[in-house]
C-alpha cells in the first residue's frame, strides 16, 4: 500500500533491535485518515471471506480493527494483556512473548465474544516473529472460530513470522512489507 509506505519513509525511526518506531501515526499519535485508508485497504482484500468478527490485540491493534470493521460492518474483539476482575465468566487464554518488551504476558478474551459460528479476521500493527498473532490463533482454535484472514500494516520480512503464517496456509495481507532497514535506508518488498 503506497500511502502506508510512504509515511514509513517520511517518519518512521529505526530503533535498536530491529525496532522500527512509526508512534507518529500509527502507535501513539494515530492519523486518522490513513487508518481509514487501511481499513478500506482490508476491506478489499478480505470482503469475500465471510468474515462476522474483527479481533486484535490491545492497544495498537484497536484502532486499525474498529476502521476495518466500519467497512465490514462487523464487532471488534479485542485481547486483553491485564487480567482484568471485570471480565466475567469463563475466558481464554494464551501466552504471547513481547517482540518489544522481551517478556511474557497472558492475553484475555471473553468466552461470550468469540463461539464456533464466527469467521474472524485478525488484525494487528506489526508482524515481527509472529507471536502475538499466534496468541490471537491460539484463542480463536479454543473458541473453535474460523480465522478467514490475518491482516498486518507492517511486516517485517526479514523476521520469520510472515512466512511461518503463509506456510501454515493462512490468507495473510501484509500492507507494507519492510525488507531490511538500517539508520538511514530502508527497503520494501514489491507487491501488487
Ligand atoms: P511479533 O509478536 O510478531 O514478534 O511482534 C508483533 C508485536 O510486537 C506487535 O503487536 C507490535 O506491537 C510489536 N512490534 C514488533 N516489532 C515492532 C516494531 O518494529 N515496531 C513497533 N512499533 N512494534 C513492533
Amino acid at each position: 500500500m503506497k500511502l502506508l509506505e510512504e509515511r514509513i519513509l517520511e517518519e518512521g525511526q529505526v530503533r535498536p533491535g530491529n525496532v522500527l518506531k512509526v508512534d507518529c501515526f500509527l502507535n501513539h499519535q494515530l492519523d486518522v485518515a490513513l487508518l481509514d485508508a487501511i481499513g478500506e485497504e482490508f476491506y478489499r482484500l478480505f470482503q469475500a471471506d465471510g468474515i462476522t468478527k474483527i479481533l486484535t490485540i490491545e492497544a495498537s491493534g484497536i484502532a486499525i480493527a474498529c476502521m476495518a470493521a466500519r467497512h465490514f460492518e462487523v464487532p471488534v474483539v479485542f485481547a486483553k494483556k491485564a487480567k482484568s476482575k471485570n471480565l466475567d465468566g469463563e475466558v481464554y487464554t494464551s501466552v504471547v512473548h513481547s517482540y518489544t518488551y522481551g517478556k511474557d504476558y497472558d492475553i484475555t478474551l471473553a468466552q461470550k465474544f468469540l463461539t464456533p459460528g464466527d469467521t474472524v479476521l485478525i488484525v494487528d500493527d506489526f508482524l515481527a516473529n509472529g507471536k502475538a498473532i499466534q496468541g490471537l490463533l491460539d484463542i480463536c482454535q479454543q473458541a473453535g472460530a474460523t480465522v478467514g484472514g490475518i491482516g498486518v500494516c507492517i511486516e517485517k520480512g526479514f523476521q520469520p513470522g510472515g512466512a511461518l503464517l503463509r506456510k501454515a496456509g493462512y490468507k495473510l495481507a501484509s500492507l507494507a512489507i519492510v525488507d531490511s532497514m538500517s539508520d538511514d535506508a530502508l527497503t520494501f518488498r514489491p507487491q501488487d
